[in-house]
């Protein structure tokens, strides 16, 4: 056997994936359906070839081990399920370039690595079908909501609990899958980065610092509806000038945040014809930062600027938080020996947080030291047929990326 890593053999596997599992529209490995079935079937014979152990775990979960001297763990982690019509690179690329690096260190330590590797393939990253992100890394980490899933349906009304026993999962017991991190010791995720920023760099590779905190809630100003004819504009109450007057504040807010954004994603109004001052404006807002002390200063500015605007226009505010997560920060050193192997890689290295959350964070709300890397997605977009990644930075991800679990190995072995 090669004892070197062979990142175009990943890059063949990718399109080899991509035949077997998308049509004219894109990815369909929709979790908990056949294709992600015969999906996961390909990835079991690719490791059949390996000296490894596998099992589904109590989520779903599909795990495979390669054992070591010592039963501390390196996880290596991604997802085969894609959203419908979806890219050929959202999460399949880590499991693909998982199975590469598996194969590297199997075959330069005789299958007996220092350290256990294990490579995970979660279930149900995308919720695609039930509306419900992370599903199988959230019931490893234990934050999984149980009474909030058990009764999502999909599309068809098939609630998850049903979807998953056709799948021999029991809903009730999903939880059990935690014990998977007895031994855990690092977690490491490679991902398309899905936005713009590597692209506007230049750049191929990017360590991620963690994953945004997120405040959303819903603002309503209550004013008084008036005829639009016979009331005198300095008359009225009208709710719809405060949260226009609010739109322009919140950019000078996330602008002064260094870092972060808001977004006044819709904006609602009543009596809402054209004849009437607007007695009800409903808006919403989506606070991101991965600085929590800076996200909780962004929420607190917009109160601040929500009352002024509503003491201005004579008309009265409310508050209403619709959903929230605090920012989940990767490990230090880890970032760490993520910049190091880029720059050993390709000389350059950004590094940057993540807007959307990943199954990366589940293992780090866990306690397990995490960290990502990106690598540079064309057009900044994914979740969409057009989804791409030049073959060249395909290539550079996996080398970096295989360098980054040697690292790891050995900062693991020192630690421990
Ligand atoms: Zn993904």
């Amino acid at each position: 056997m090669n004892s070197s890593l062979n990142p175009k053999r990943t890059v063949a596997e990718l399109k080899e994936l991509r035949a077997l599992t998308s049509d004219k529209n894109g990815a369909q490995r929709v979790a908990f359906t056949p294709t992600w079935i015969k999906a996961r079937d390909w990835l079991k014979k690719k490791l059949s070839e390996l000296p490894v152990e596998t099992h589904t775990d109590a989520a779903g979960n599909f795990w495979a081990t390669l054992r070591g001297e010592s039963e501390r763990s390196l996880l290596i982690g991604g997802h085969i399920d894609s959203v419908p019509n979806g890219g050929w690179l959202d999460g399949c690329l880590n499991v693909i370039a998982g199975v590469e690096i598996l194969r590297r260190i199997n075959s330069q330590n005789n299958s007996k690595p220092p350290i256990t590797i294990r490579l995970v393939d979660w279930a149900d990253e995308e919720g695609a079908r039930f509306g419900k992100s992370l599903f199988g890394s959230s019931a490893c980490s234990g934050n999984l909501n149980l009474d909030e899933a058990r009764g999502l349906k999909d599309k068809n009304g098939i609630t998850l609990p049903d979807a998953l026993k056709e799948f021999g999962v029991d809903f009730e017991r999903v939880k059990d899958s935690g014990k998977e991190l007895k031994n855990a010791a690092a977690y490491l995720e490679l991902h398309i980065e899905q936005g713009p920023v590597l692209l506007d760099l230049d750049l191929p590779l990017g360590a991620v610092l963690g994953t945004f905190g997120v405040e959303r809630h819903a603002i309503t100003f209550h004013g008084q509806a008036a005829h639009s004819g016979s009331t005198p504009m300095n008359r009225r109450k009208d709710a719809f000038l405060a949260a226009a007057k609010m739109s322009l504040d919140i950019y000078k807010i996330a602008e002064r945040s260094k870092g972060g954004d808001c977004t006044i994603g819709s904006c609602t109004t009543k009596p809402g014809i054209v004849t009437s001052v607007v007695e009800e404006c409903r808006i919403t807002l989506d606070q991101r930062h991965l600085d929590s002390a800076a996200l909780a200063k962004m929420l607190a500015e917009a109160k601040t600027a929500s009352e002024k605007f509503a003491s201005e226009g004579n008309v009265k505010v409310s508050w209403e938080r619709l959903w929230q997560i605090e920012p989940v920060l990767f490990d230090k050193n880890l970032i760490q020996l993520c910049t190091d192997s880029i720059s050993e890689t390709c000389g350059k290295v950004h590094r940057l947080p993540s807007g959307p959350l990943h199954d990366a964070s589940e293992v780090a709300r866990a306690g397990v030291p995490t960290v990502m890397m990106f690598v540079q997605s064309l057009h900044g977009i994914s979740h969409n047929k057009i989804e791409d990644t030049k073959e060249e930075h395909l290539e550079l991800c996996v080398t970096a990326f295989d360098k980054l679990a040697e690292k790891t190995i050995n900062w693991v072995k020192a630690n421990s």
